[in-house]
């Protein structure tokens, strides 16, 4: 009897540490999770998970970092960043064609609070700086925004002022000056010529968020590239040990130059980690994204701005973006990455595209491991399209 009675109390003890355990858990579960706390979803392999539909704002704006990569309004390839921390904004590039103007100017208006506080211009291509580049009755984005500071090429092109769009962007880049923006070219800041010219940036005082602007060979003109794109102004952004990589149209030598600038007993030794995510370089051409950056950067997540499967640079349909070799060559570096595309093109001719992932948002919050991939269309990631069964195929890995 008393050995029965014995394992009763030991019974209901335990019941009672178990019934416990749950409630305090939850209760303390209850009292941490914010108001607007989303219960993520199973973690992926990446470590990233994407959402469909249309973006709400107010969720965005209460992140700590969001990086928009923008659907530019027209059927041709360009490029165009906007990245976000507290109220402090960072422009990468305004492309693809002037049009593109409002479609950017309107997403500005929605996401930037005061001022604009950083533009940076990667090149002198049209599908990067037409939107600070225009004649002079249209408005440019310099005409419709107050930029605090401005950071390009530089010297850093084969462009000469006998070069219509050029002379324009030269023009209303110093108009943007005379109204009181600070401009530097990216090797000034490589270079920290000042306390406050510096490569290591935070963004925002106090808010973790740093910029790292990242030096090759071509950068500001330090050497004479065969290609425009190879001048490409590069730059990642940092929080919470993860990196978001951005290179603009560089090339197959500008990426060799920057891998070995930033290597081991380099001037930049160490700057290149493997990376939550990266903007595919020029729109995953052929030419970019080789094996040799992507043994280095292995990405988790890939954006590619442009219009998928268009015939604007070329006919021939593997080359068209994002081209087979991109493809082989993210695919090879890491087999998990996920692959989103911002617009995809219909009929070319008949002047006929659509959003495909749409505008793509990844937001970062502290305390928060997964990386969010908000897409105002499908969250379908590439490999898994229809485009992508009917146009592309994944690569052997001996
Ligand atoms: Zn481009």
């Amino acid at each position: 009897m008393a050995k029965k009675s014995k394992l009763l109390t030991f019974l209901v003890s335990f019941l009672c540490f178990v019934l416990g355990a749950v409630i305090g858990t939850g209760a303390l579960l209850w009292h941490t999770l914010p108001d607007s706390y989303e219960i993520p979803e199973k973690k992926s392999v990446t470590h990233s998970h994407a959402v469909a539909g249309e973006i709400n704002v107010n969720t965005v704006k209460e992140q700590d970092l969001s990086i928009h990569f923008l659907e530019l309004g027209n059927k041709y390839t360009g490029d165009c960043t906007l990245i976000k921390v507290g109220d402090t904004e960072m422009l990468i590039d305004a492309g693809s064609k002037a049009s593109s103007i409002p479609a950017i100017q309107s997403y500005l208006n929605t996401y930037v609070e005061g001022d604009l506080d950083y533009v940076v211009v990667t090149h002198a291509h049209e599908d990067h700086y037409a939107g600070f580049a225009t004649n002079e009755s249209t408005e440019s984005l310099f005409d419709l925004n107050t930029v605090k500071n401005i950071i390009d090429f530089g010297d850093g092109t084969n462009k000469t002022l006998s070069n219509k769009m050029y002379a324009n962007y030269i023009r209303e880049r110093n108009a943007e000056v005379a109204a009181g923006a600070d401009y530097h070219s990216a090797i000034d800041y490589v270079n920290n010529i000042s306390a406050e010219i510096t490569q290591r940036f935070e963004l925002k005082a106090g808010s973790g968020v740093y910029v790292e602007m990242l030096y090759h060979k071509y950068l500001g003109g330090g050497m004479d590239a065969e290609t425009e794109n190879d001048y490409s102004v590069c730059l990642q952004i940092v929080y919470q040990n993860k990196y978001y990589l951005f290179t603009g149209d560089l090339e197959a030598e500008g990426e060799e130059s920057l891998v070995e600038e930033n290597a081991a007993g380099r001037r930049n030794a160490g700057m290149l980690h493997e990376v939550e995510v990266y903007k595919a370089g020029h729109h995953g051409s052929k030419t970019s994204s080789t094996e040799t950056l992507m043994n280095v950067i292995k990405p988790k997540v890939v954006c590619v701005c442009c219009c998928a499967g268009s015939s604007e640079y070329t006919s021939k349909n593997e080359n068209q973006f994002p081209t087979q070799i991109f493809i082989n060559n993210v695919y090879k570096s890491n087999p998990n990455a996920k692959i989103y595309v911002t617009t995809l093109c219909v009929d070319y001719k008949a002047n006929k595209y659509t959003s495909f992932n749409g505008n793509i948002v990844i937001t970062a919050k502290e305390g928060v491991t997964d990386t969010t991939i908000h897409c105002s269309k499908s969250a379908v990631d590439l490999y898994n399209t229809e485009w992508f069964k009917a146009n592309r195929t994944l690569p052997e890995i001996a």
